[in-house]
């Protein structure tokens, strides 16, 4: 049940953000009163800027169905390209999000039978018999488009003007496998404005993205992502200090994770826009060489994870101050098991000494948080599990056991490649969790410039 034939272009626009602009709305009391991080949010934000569509406004109901149904309303009257809403499909009485959506849309709910099944089998499946309350999950708003079943909440979209407004269920693994199967073909696949239509202002292209996709016209959108490891935000900054960073042909952002700065290049997809976007990159990599470890993609498990692949190699760790955190990050990557032969977390100095095999002298003369002991770990626990590479973390977390010589934050990273031990002295920032964080962040990258490395010499 679909009326895409009846839709119009998409994308007009007028005001100050140009190009095709994006929308969400998040029901939930759960997200009023902080029980819950919405993730949704972080997450939906990133995948519509990869499609080209900048979000404009994202906001949180509370499950009221007038407080809905308005901000449906206010979201339409600015024409963005999409709406996304996300949670309030259950069966329970303050899941509300299918009757605001009709209601926004001036649409009847109309029963699905077929829908209904689907929610039973999905029921049975589990051993489950679905009860009476799930019956009005399988009522969508006339016209709309049942997107798949993920978990038990049906989601759906429907075209209302140049808008494809999409309910999705609130669940973090729904919202996202009902995304990527369904909602961003769609959205990748929208119809190109049509002149008559798209002449009060910039608007919406068919899915440009990243550094490949854009098409050549003047109003689509391309978005790149520039990832480094081990500089900060100022010295991106710096870089750019003579740069105009709201160019409308090519906008500079940055993000400051754990996993280091990003820096967000938003541009026009015109030839010129992409031109301009390809000569940043370049004066990045020109500048930060081995210290930009992608553009767009991956994240520093994969890249390393890829290059151990490739070189047919093996890893393990020795982990102290990380408590796990890197094994658990190497083990992120589907298919890891290929390069990670395991990890032995040893916190205490005892387990260093006995199974890494550090040497109770070396303890005793340079500490635990020391050069020679994380050299030490890495070498033991590639002998120990016999790998070719090996990496290890030890540090002082926090908040406690700072010295004025070795203080909070201090971070030893060592690895080890074909016999030869590397090993890094880091200041990590931050509370304990974000130390430990950054910690085995560091140590992936020491591997991938490692592996980099070896492949140079
Ligand atoms: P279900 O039928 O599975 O409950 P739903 O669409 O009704 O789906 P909600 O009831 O709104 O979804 O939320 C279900 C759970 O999903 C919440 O308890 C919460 O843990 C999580 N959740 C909801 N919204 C978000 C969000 N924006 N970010 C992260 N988690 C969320």
């Amino acid at each position: 049940v679909t009326d895409q034939g009846k839709r119009p272009p998409a994308g007009a626009r007028t005001g100050a953000v140009s190009g095709a602009t994006g929308e969400m709305i998040f029901s939930g009391d759960e997200l009023l009163r902080g029980d819950t991080l919405n993730t949704n949010q972080c997450y939906l934000g990133e995948r519509l800027l990869d499609l080209g569509i900048f979000a404009t406004h994202a906001l949180t109901v509370a499950d009221d169905l007038d407080a809905m149904v308005q901000a449906i309303r206010a979201s339409l009257a600015r024409r963005p390209v999409v709406i996304v809403l996300s949670g309030g499909l259950g069966p329970t009485e303050d899941d509300l999000t299918r009757e605001a959506v009709a209601e926004a849309l001036g649409r009847p709910l109309e029963h699905h039978e077929d829908l209904l099944d689907a929610i039973r089998a999905r029921f049975a499946s589990r051993g489950y018999v679905m009860g009476d309350s799930n019956r009005k999950q399988a009522t969508i708003p006339r016209g709309a488009t049942v997107i798949p079943l993920t978990g038990t909440a049906p989601g759906f979209f429907v075209w209302h003007g140049p808008t494809l407004v999409v309910a999705l269920p609130g669940v973090p693994w729904e919202l996202k496998q009902m995304w990527q199967a369904t909602v961003e073909p769609v959205l990748r696949d929208r119809p190109e404005p049509e002149a008559a239509s798209g002449s009060h202002g910039a608007s919406a292209s068919a899915g440009a993205s990243g550094s490949a996709g854009a098409s050549n016209s003047d109003s689509s959108q391309a978005v790149r992502r520039i990832r480094t490891f081990g500089i900060g935000e100022s010295t991106l900054a710096e870089l750019f200090k003579d740069y105009d960073w709201h160019d409308p042909e090519a906008t500079i952002g940055t993000r400051a994770h754990l996993d280091g700065v990003t820096l967000i290049l938003r541009g026009r997809g015109s030839a010129e826009g992409l031109r301009k976007l390809d000569a940043i990159q370049q004066r990045v990599l020109d500048v930060l060489g081995d210290k930009v470890y992608g553009v767009d993609g991956e994240g520093l498990s994969e890249i390393a994870g890829h290059m151990l692949r490739e070189r047919s190699l093996t890893v393990a760790v020795a982990e102290s101050c990380t408590g796990g955190m890197l094994g658990k990050c190497l083990t992120d990557v589907p298919g890891s098991s290929a390069y990670f032969m395991g990890g032995v977390t040893a916190y205490d100095n005892q387990v260093k000494m006995d199974v890494l095999g550090v040497p109770a002298g070396m303890l005793a003369q340079y500490g635990a948080v020391s050069e020679e002991t994380a050299s030490a770990m890495a070498e033991g626990v590639r002998d120990l599990l016999r790998t070719d590479c090996a990496l290890s973390t030890t540090g002082i977390a926090g908040p406690d056991g700072g010295t004025p010589e070795k203080p909070v934050g201090l971070v030893y990273i060592g690895c080890t490649i074909g016999g030869v031990t590397t090993v890094e002295r880091s200041i990590m920032y931050g509370q304990r969790d974000q130390v430990r964080e950054r910690a085995a962040y560091a140590a992936l990258d020491l591997l991938r410039r490692r592996l980099l490395q070896a492949v140079e010499e």
